[in-house]
């Protein structure tokens, strides 16, 4: 019974990652994306988000070896910009502390993330996030809520999905998983907690999801 986390803005943030997409970008194709274009953009992964701004630009769809081109030049962006020596990013003390504590009660966690997989290592790693949490970032073919079902193959449920965005809840709709809204971004009545909660909150507000699912039928 997967319990699934998005990372930016559900277990903390890298403030300037979206700046740094943007120069990755820019140094690779010789042009940033502009604002519009970027708003423009649907989809919640970087193989749909890169995918959309590589046919713009190109006129082509994105093949696999372009979007290794793009995950190398991120990545590339984010280990010069968050270096041991410089501000560490903004960890969400008691999210990661409930990730620890549920991983040691057995349960199997997923980071499940829009970042490309070498770039969601990279800030897994600067979060410290529990390295028992599995890792599942942006394959190809796959939106949002493809991945969640990836985590979700051969395990038995009941599942849950925590984010931050729309596209989260979207994605646990689809997915057809429960959810728990982190902040208040995601309209709804599904269960929130704030970047602020304590890792006690958290594990209950994870269990009591959970055992409302399981005793729900289908
Ligand atoms: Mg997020």
């Amino acid at each position: 019974m997967p319990i699934c986390f998005d990372l930016d803005g559900t277990l903390g943030h890298f403030g300037g990652g979206y700046v740094l997409l943007r120069q990755a970008l820019g140094r690779l194709w010789g042009g940033v994306p502009t604002e519009p274009e970027l708003r423009a953009c649907t989809g919640s992964t970087d193989w749909e988000i890169i995918g959309q701004l590589h046919a713009n630009r190109f006129g082509a769809p994105m093949d696999e070896a372009a979007y290794a081109h793009y995950e190398a030049a991120c990545l590339g962006a984010f280990e010069a910009a968050f270096t041991p020596a410089q501000p560490a990013p903004v960890a969400f003390p008691g999210l990661l502390a409930a990730v620890t504590a549920l991983a040691d009660a057995g349960h199997p966690i997923w980071v499940v993330s829009g970042n490309a997989p070498r770039v969601l290592a990279f800030k897994a790693e600067r979060l410290g996030i529990d390295p028992r949490a599995r890792r599942l970032g942006s394959l190809p073919t796959l939106d949002r809520a493809g991945l969640l079902r990836q985590a979700m193959r051969g395990c038995p449920g009941p599942h849950l999905y925590l984010g931050d965005r729309p596209h989260d809840r979207q994605a646990a709709d689809a997915a057809g998983l429960p959810f728990i809204g982190v902040g208040d971004a995601v309209p709804g009545d599904h269960p929130r907690l704030t970047p602020e909660a304590e890792a006690a909150e958290v594990v209950a507000a994870v269990l009591r999801v959970m055992a409302r699912s399981a005793g729900s039928p289908g």
